[in-house]
């Protein structure tokens, strides 16, 4: 699904992705943790064409993503991202920021868009909120309806950037909780987090980065019982 071949990555004269290889297979949840700066949110910006390789060859759902060929709307509409920050319509409902782009970008009748925002709803645990405004939510319920919001357009990947660093502590677990269950159905995801206990138990590989190499890639059991990297472990010591 998605295949990264000696991908590098500048911004000027900043050097942010270094000789990356990794590869994603359909179903697989891949973690990606690491320090602040060390190129994790630019590497997950290049699967959707947010940025622009430099070098090197990435490949996503049988598309090349280096030259000016890629179709971005279709590489757009079969990867959902979920941000930090939620980035929810603040004057629009629930459920019309769900239904908004599968009415506007799949031209689903608005009917089956509601039908399907509404199962999205119940699916994240919050089928009560359709009507609600975002501000009349907590931090999890929001992030819970932008996971509703990927979903709506039915991708094939969803990339997920540090998802529950904004919140509450007491609202992390609900949405780890969602996530957890999209990976058990088989979704494609690439997470982003600084949540060890998800890494650990939902991932089917942890990626450590640092200073925008991949230093280390392994099942977690391993990375977490073993880390080979100096720096992985240096990072785990301060993080576990
Ligand atoms: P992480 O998500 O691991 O914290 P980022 O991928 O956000 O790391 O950033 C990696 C490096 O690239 C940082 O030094 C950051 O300042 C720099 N960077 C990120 N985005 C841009 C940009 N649009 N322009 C210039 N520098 C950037
Ligand atoms: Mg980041």
């Amino acid at each position: 699904m998605i295949t990264f071949r000696g991908v590098n990555k500048h911004f000027g004269g900043l050097h942010v992705l270094k000789d990356i290889d990794l590869h994603v297979e359909p179903g697989e949840v891949v973690v990606i943790i690491g320090p602040s700066g060390s190129g994790k949110s630019t590497l997950l910006r290049c699967i959707n064409k947010l940025e622009t390789i430099s070098g090197g060859e990435l490949n996503v759902l049988d598309m090349p993503l280096g030259g000016r060929g890629a179709d971005v709307n279709r590489l757009r509409r079969d990867i959902g991202m979920v941000f930090q920050h939620f980035n929810l319509y603040p004057h629009l409902t629930v459920l019309d920021n769900i239904t908004l782009a599968p009415v506007q970008v799949l031209r689903q009748p608005k009917t089956e868009a509601e039908a399907h925002a509404r199962h999205l709803l119940a699916k994240v645990g919050i089928p009560e909120k359709a009507n609600a405004l975002p501000s009349q939510l907590s931090g999890g319920q929001q992030q819970r309806v932008a996971i509703a919001r990927g979903l709506a357009m039915k991708p094939k990947i969803m990339l997920f950037d540090e998802p529950t660093s904004a919140l509450d502590p007491e609202m992390i677990g609900e949405v780890l909780a969602v996530m957890k269950q999209l990976a058990k159905e088989g979704m494609t995801m690439v997470v982003v987090t600084h949540e060890m206990g998800f890494a650990r138990e939902v991932a089917g590989r942890v990626i450590f980065m640092d200073e925008g190499r991949i230093v280390e890639e392994a099942e977690p059991a391993t990375f977490f019982g073993q880390p080979k990297a100096e720096r992985a472990k240096l990072f785990l010591s301060r993080v576990l």
